[in-house]
């Protein structure tokens, strides 16, 4: 028997819009005050009218063309009814039968995952229920906030091509980075900017099974593990000899399963009909061809062009593109300093470390591009040695100061000057006895020690080669 994962996704993202889809509202929510951007219309109200907001129509626009779909020129808003809290209109307005585009496909490690349909809608309002854990079980009562009503999204359905948890993480990453570089949307998991759904399903020799629906994945890590648990349990229900069963399943994060939600909606259930207030939309050349004219440099280009022009390898390019501002980044300090693989290694290497321990926004790093350009001019000026090179470094981004200024207020020039390194050497040797008999007595080990010695007495200060050739010199004097 052959057991095969067939894996499809259904992505929501946030559009990058000042108010939501409908209304002048902003749509900022996150942080708010609960119900303070909130207006008859995204609240739908009755006689209230919504309006297009052009700005989301050609985000969503330049997110279908970047992801190679067939744009449909005439499309239509539809309501999809279904009564929940967080909803007060009771329907939602959403594409239905005609969406913006169809037939697309994004590439991932090389293997085309087809897009199925990427349609626009507005976002509900959210449950707050005041327990612990932030879940319903236990609530006293549930409070409703509806800022969020009318956030424009897009809606990303992907064929099931996927056929691992791994690829599936590979993709959401993917998508998240194309929309970031294209300006569609900030791709935000935590705060819930992108949001990801999985529709899984076990093929038994080639025949496919009842699938499940898997929801609130709302980390890379989630989407990996959620689906990894959801194949185990449906294969271990398939060998037991038992059924899976089509519903739609939670992630519950903390414990590491899946649960059963609800049974699976069908299309049927939502009692989908025209929305009677929108007219239908026509989607002009002019207006794709402008789209298509401002569209930014995709990632899959941008890794293309790093490989082609610096020379840089897989690995370092997968760091650099995953994520937006890093690109950015790097890019900037290659127009202003060169050198694109030392820039990489220093990016990936210190940068990234720094950013870690400081909690820095990458975005806002710009700042670090004039001193990572002294640095490697003291580097390559002998100023400073490759090890204070890096400290300098951090302090620099930590505070905010120009690498020179910190070389010389600490003075940690690199000390060339044969007479002085000579002098620590001869210390080093006297105080370290047995390093100086083991090394004349063949282990070569030995003198990396000593190195390290001289360098420590020296505060790291010394130029590594200058100390290397003298205590060779000296090393060979004893023996
Ligand atoms: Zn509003």
């Amino acid at each position: 028997m052959e057991l095969k994962p067939v894996i499809g996704l259904e992505i929501h993202c946030q559009l990058l819009t000042r108010t939501k889809l409908f209304c002048s509202c902003p749509t900022d929510y996150v942080g708010r005050e609960p119900n303070t951007i909130v207006c008859p219309v995204c609240l739908g109200l009755p006689g209230s009218l919504p309006v297009l907001n052009k700005e989301a129509l050609k985000l969503a626009l330049r997110a279908a063309i970047a992801l190679n779909c067939n744009i449909l020129r005439k499309t239509r808003f539809h309501r999809k009814n279904y009564f929940y809290p967080d909803l007060p209109k009771a329907y939602q307005i959403s594409q239905y039968d005609i969406p913006l585009g169809v037939h697309g496909y994004l590439e991932v490690n090389g293997k085309k995952v087809r897009i199925r349909r990427i349609h626009m809608e507005e976002d509900a309002g959210k449950l707050v229920h005041p327990t612990k854990t932030g879940r319903l079980e236990g609530a006293q009562y549930s409070l409703v906030d509806f800022n969020r009503c009318g956030v424009p999204l897009i809606e990303i359905v992907t064929e099931p091509d996927i056929s691992s948890p791994e690829e599936a993480k590979a993709f959401v990453m993917e998508l998240r980075s194309l929309v970031q570089h294209i300006g569609v949307s900030d791709g935000n998991m935590e705060e819930g900017s992108l949001r990801c759904d999985a529709n899984i399903s076990i093929s038994v020799d080639g025949k496919w099974g009842t699938k499940t629906e898997i929801k609130n994945m709302n980390s890379f890590k989630a989407i990996e593990r959620a689906l990894a648990y959801e194949i185990r349990r449906q294969i271990d229900t398939i060998l037991s000899g038992g059924e899976v069963v089509q519903e739609t399943r939670h992630w519950d994060d903390s414990r590491g399963i899946t649960t059963s939600l609800r049974g699976k909606e069908e299309a049927h259930d939502y009692r989908y009909f025209p929305e009677p207030d929108l007219l239908p939309l026509t989607i002009t050349d002019e207006l794709i061809s402008e789209i298509r004219a401002t569209m930014p440099e995709l990632p899959k280009a941008r890794r293309e062009r790093w490989k082609r022009d610096y020379g840089l390898g897989d690995y370092e390019v997968s760091v650099l593109s995953s994520s937006k501002p890093l690109g950015d980044l790097f890019d900037t300090c290659v127009r202003e300093i060169g050198r694109p693989k030392e820039v990489s290694n220093w990016l990936q290497v210190e940068f990234l470390r720094i950013v870690d321990e400081l909690n820095l926004r990458i975005e806002e790093s710009v700042f670090v591009v004039p001193y990572l350009k002294e640095i490697l001019e003291l580097l390559d000026n002998g100023v400073i040695n490759a090890q204070i090179a890096k400290s300098v470094f951090e302090e620099a981004v930590r505070l905010r100061r120009f690498p020179h200024e910190i070389v010389k207020s600490k003075g940690l020039e690199q000390v060339s000057d044969e007479s002085a390194i000579r002098e620590a050497v001869k210390s080093v040797l006297a105080e370290n006895q047995d390093a100086v008999h083991s090394y004349l007595s063949g282990k070569d080990k030995a003198f990396n020690f000593l190195l390290g010695q001289v360098m420590r007495v020296t505060k790291g200060k010394a130029n590594p080669a200058v100390v290397r050739k003298v205590l060779e010199e000296e090393l060979k004097a004893l023996s």
